[in-house]
Order: C-alpha cells, then structure tokens, then sequence
C-alpha cells in the first residue's frame, strides 16, 4: 500500500543498490571496504577511497553484504502482485562479472534468489485468489549471447537442436514474440525450481567454460500469465521477465581480438542499448531506441507504457574495484 504510493510518486523506475561482502581471499588480503552503509536505511550508500568520503549515491533501496536473500526479496515481492494484476515487469540484475548479479536473481539450492523466490510468491496469490480468478503461468529461459537467442529449455533433451537460431517476431497486440522457443507451463512451485534448474544448466551447454560464457550473455526468464476474473470473464495477459545480465565491466578493445572483440562489442552495445531506453523512457523522451538490440528488443512491451521496472545494481565493496564500481553506480544514476 505505501509500497504502491512510492511507486506512483517516483514512476515506473525503481532501482536497488546490492553489495557483495567481501569473499574470503579478499579478507586474507586484507583488502579495504570502498563502501560506507552507515545510511543504508535511507537508499544511500557513500563511496569512499583512501579513507575518504567522496561521493554519495541514494537509490530506492540499498542492501549492504549483511543483507540475506529474504531482505532483499521483501523489497522485490510487490512486484509479483503487479504481474498477477495484469502489468508487465522486468527485473534486472546489472553490474561487473562477480558482483552477485547471478547470486541475487538465481541463487542457490539452499538460498534462493528471486527468480525462484517470485515465482513462489506467485503461486501464493494464485492460491489466494483463486475464488476470483483462475491463472495460467507458463516459463521460458533464454539467452542472448553475441546478439543470438538461443532457448535454454531445449538444449537438455535436445542437443541439436540448440544451433537453431530464434528471432523475434511482432504478434498482434503489439506483443514480442520469439516462435519455436519452449513455453514451459508450471502449475506450482515444485515445477518452477524443475524449470529454472533445467536452464541453468542449458546455460552451461557447449562452452568450455562455462562461468566465463555465463559472464559474457544475458540469461532471460520471461513469466506469462493468463488471467481470467471467473465473475466477469474478464481477461488479462502479462510477463515478467526476470534477467540476470552480461557482466558490465569494460574491457579494452585492445586486449581482445577476433571472435572476443565481437563479443565484447555486443555486450557493450546491448547494456548501453539498455541504458539509452531506460533513460529515454526516465525522461519521458518521444523516441525509444528499442530495435538497436536484440536484448531491448526483447523486452520492448515491458519496458515504458505502464510496465514497471526494477534494476539492482550490484557492485563490490572492494576498494580495488572502485573504477567498475563508480561506473556501474553512475550507469543506475542515469537511469533513475
Ligand atoms: P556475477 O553473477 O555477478 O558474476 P555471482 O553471483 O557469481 O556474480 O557472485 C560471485 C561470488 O560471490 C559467488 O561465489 C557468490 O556466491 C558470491 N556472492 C555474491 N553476492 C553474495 C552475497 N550477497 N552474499 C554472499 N555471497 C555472495
Ligand atoms: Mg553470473
């Protein structure tokens, strides 16, 4: 209810900041924290270095290395109301290769993220609503790597089949649409942790290693949902994609080339081409630059109109990576 009131005052823009504590080789090198929580509770966090101070960034919400995945998905859950009432929602995870981005949005076995942790909130209300309104929800997982979509449900039990190159197609309603991927329909939570395991592991299939090419393509879960109000017939369609990004960091042109300098150039293209639509959208901008990537592409009728969108930035708290930190801080300034 305030929830809501927050969101109508501040638009459909919400991000969260998620820091990463320090891991154990960091502790016995006894690296220095660049981040400061002690206003954590007010959305802001202060960058600090060589001790100092230097600048403050406030966000909707800020999650310091203590914050556990429960914290972090009370702040996320109202947003799988909204996808339940008919709206449309992405949440993203953006920031440097190590930073959580895959910790927050998938998690693990025994401390799940929010992908998993959303869809069980979604069976919940289901389960709530059900003598008003009856739901079909149903799965995809993709990946976009080198400006290709490949579906990630399939690759499992069908390994020659993951060549197959998919494509967005414009369906009517204004809807994206990608035929032939795998729409995998979940009737509850026991189905969902099946899904989501199957992509993941599709995620690691012909790569020789398999956390580098993780780190280099956007893994993408789109949520459909079918509502029907039994008392009056009424009908509604929504998705939520839920998508755990490409890592951020920059990496010199001149330390890469051939199929590598490829790579790195469509990462750098589809996250900025996420940050001008976001910002387009921020500012109320009359063009949206969608079509330059396939990844805004994708996501073209969930992001602006009356979709919400939610980004956690996710950074270090290690002074050493403060160059990438500042900048993926500056990136989540840009589009609130
Ligand atoms: P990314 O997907 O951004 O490359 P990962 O999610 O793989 O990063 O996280 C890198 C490492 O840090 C993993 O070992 C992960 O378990 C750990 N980690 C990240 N965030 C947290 C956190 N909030 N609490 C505990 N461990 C974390
Ligand atoms: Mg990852």
């Amino acid at each position: 209810e305030l929830y809501n009131k927050v969101l109508e005052l501040k638009g459909n823009i919400r991000v969260f900041c998620r820091c990463r504590p320090l891991n154990p080789e960091e502790i016995a090198a006894e690296a220095t924290m660049a981040i400061d929580f002690s206003s954590e509770k007010d959305g802001e966090l202060i960058v600090k270095s060589n001790g100092i101070s230097k600048k403050i960034f406030k966000f909707d919400a800020v999650f310091s290395p203590q914050a556990d995945q429960a914290d972090v998905f009370k702040d996320t859950a109202p947003f799988a109301t909204s996808v339940l009432d008919g709206y449309n929602i992405c949440i993203f995870a953006y920031g440097q290769t190590g930073t959580g981005k895959t910790f927050t949005m998938e998690g693990s076995h025994d401390n799940r993220g929010v992908n998993y942790r959303t869809l069980e909130e979604l069976f919940h209300i289901v389960e709530d609503r059900k003598k008003t309104f009856r739901y079909e929800i149903s799965v995809s997982v993709l990946e976009v790597y080198n400006e290709q979509i490949r579906d990630l449900l399939i690759s499992e039990s069908q390994p020659g089949v993951t060549s197959k190159r998919l494509e967005i197609k414009q369906v009517v309603e204004g809807g994206r649409h990608v035929p032939g991927i795998v729409e995998a329909r979940v009737t509850n939570v026991n189905e969902v942790w099946e899904v989501l395991r199957t992509g993941s592991n599709g995620r690691a299939v012909g790569s020789t290693n398999a956390n580098e090419h993780s780190s280099r393509s956007h893994c993408m879960h789109c949520v459909m949902v079918k509502g029907e109000n039994i008392i009056n017939g009424e009908c509604t369609r929504s998705k939520l994609w839920l998508v755990d990004l490409a890592g951020s960091e920059r990496i010199a042109k001149t330390e890469v080339q051939g199929e590598r300098l490829k790579e790195t150039q469509n990462i750098n293209r589809s996250l900025s081409a996420l940050g001008d639509v976001i910002s387009a959208l921020a500012t109320k901008s009359p063009h949206i630059p969608f079509r330059n990537s396939k990844l805004t592409h994708l996501l073209q009728d969930s992001l602006g109109g009356d979709s919400k969108t939610l980004m956690f930035v996710q950074i270090s708290p290690n002074e050493n990576d403060l160059t990438e930190t500042l900048c993926s801080l500056n990136f989540a300034s840009r589009v609130r």
